[in-house]
């Protein structure tokens, strides 16, 4: 059995799926391990650390990508420079492993189907903790709510702790993070080890004690409708109860120096957040980071990509956070990936065996067929 690694091309993706360490690890279990030349590149694992690892590199793409029996990628397959659709290249009925967005982009999972894929999608892992070794996202919205403090401690014109100096007094920096899910609270251990003073936000009541345990105030909104759905994700929210929220928040949104959002529901748009009210409420130099950003963002004025100042609030929404710490996003996400493997090859061989409940939920087509009715829903909504 062939195990490929393929280079990202993705413009924005310094990731790989797997790093030397773990290529060592499945070739002391005796796996073969292939890894595209370059892979590894822009996170700075040289070809030759694979080969000493016990890779082997191969230099020509399509070949890696035409005799994998299991190809792992990090990010959904690409169309390349010269027109051709990587998922055209995967060998029938040989198994990818990567991030595909299938319910934002279902019609990934139709084109991995007609083409007889066996295609594991890392969004669909259940939040287990049998799971827990393979969640990618947790492990990588944790690396994007620490570099969304970085990156607004950085574009703040202000210190972050509170100082008692011989010049005089600093007070401490006010941030406020909404939505307090994984990134969320990465977000707020951040800042508050910078010696910010935290509120953080959610529509899950759950989250108030880990928010507090992490020293942080919450700031809670009693809605008298179910918040939470299946997983612990939280649920699209009715008009009034947006509309509440909103009213609670603003003043917070108000009198933050920087203000965080990470909210997000799966397969829909982000919930917006902020208004452009809000924002034209807060002090010039405040910062917003918005990691919603991808997903239409939790801010009124955000663009994804782009940095801008609105009114003299510097909004940022940034594409891909994890990808621009890819030494260790490439590190969490590799562990993750092998986890996953590990379910898979029995006896150096692939067994697909849909009686694993972790299995049965990430693998997203199978046998021609799209096998998750979410994504066949929202495939059907995009045809409509
Ligand atoms: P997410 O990225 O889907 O959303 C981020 C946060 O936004 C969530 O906390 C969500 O409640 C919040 N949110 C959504 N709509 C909102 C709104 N209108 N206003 C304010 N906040 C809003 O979430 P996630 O970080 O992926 O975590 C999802 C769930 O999975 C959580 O319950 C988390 O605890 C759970 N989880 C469990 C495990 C495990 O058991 N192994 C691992 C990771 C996460």
């Amino acid at each position: 059995m062939k195990i490929a690694v393929a280079k990202e091309i993705e413009i924005c993706e310094r990731r790989v799926a797997l790093i030397p360490e773990t290529v060592a690890k499945l070739v002391k279990q005796g796996l073969e391990v292939f890894v595209e030349a370059g892979a590894g590149e822009k996170a700075f694992f040289t070809d030759t650390d694979y080969e000493t690892a016990g890779a082997k590199i191969i230099s020509d793409s399509a070949q890696l990508w035409s005799e994998a029996d299991l190809l792992l990628k990090v990010s959904p397959p690409q169309i390349r420079e010269d027109g051709r659709a990587e998922i055209e290249l995967l060998k029938p009925e040989s198994v990818l492993i990567s991030f595909l967005n299938p319910l934002g982009n279902p019609v990934i999972a139709q084109q991995l189907a007609n083409r007889q894929i066996t295609a594991l999608s890392m969004e669909l892992i259940p939040r287990t903790t049998r799971a827990q070794s393979m969640d990618a996202l947790s492990s990588q919205a944790s690396l994007a709510g620490y570099k969304a403090v970085l990156i607004a401690s950085a574009a703040l014109p202000k210190y972050f702790p509170m100082l008692t100096t011989a010049a005089g007094t600093i007070a401490p920096a006010k941030v406020f993070i909404m939505g307090a899910g994984v990134a969320g609270l990465q977000a707020i251990a951040t800042a508050r080890r910078l010696g910010a003073v935290v509120e953080a936000f959610d529509i899950r009541p759950a989250v108030k004690e880990e928010v507090q345990s992490l020293g942080a105030k919450f700031v809670e909104v009693k809605l008298e409708e179910e918040t939470v759905a299946a997983g612990g994700y939280a649920k699209e929210i009715s008009e009034d109860s947006k509309k509440r929220t909103q009213e609670l928040v603003a003043s917070h949104v108000k009198n933050s120096d920087i203000v965080i959002t990470t909210a997000q529901v799966p397969g829909r748009q982000a919930p917006r957040l902020v208004t452009e009210e809000m924002v034209a409420q807060m002090k010039p130099g405040s910062v917003i980071v918005d990691l919603a950003a991808e997903q239409g963002g939790n801010c009124a004025c955000t663009e994804a990509g782009k940095d801008i100042v609105w009114n003299g609030v510097t909004i940022i929404g940034p594409i891909n956070l994890p990808s621009s710490m890819p030494v260790h996003a490439s590190q969490l996400y590799a562990k993750n990936v092998t986890s996953l493997m590990q379910l898979l090859i029995k006896d150096k061989t692939l067994q697909i065996n849909f009686n694993d409940d972790i299995v049965d939920a990430a693998c997203v087509t199978h046998g021609g067929e799209i096998r998750n009715q979410r994504v066949k829903d929202a495939l059907q909504a995009v045809a409509v």
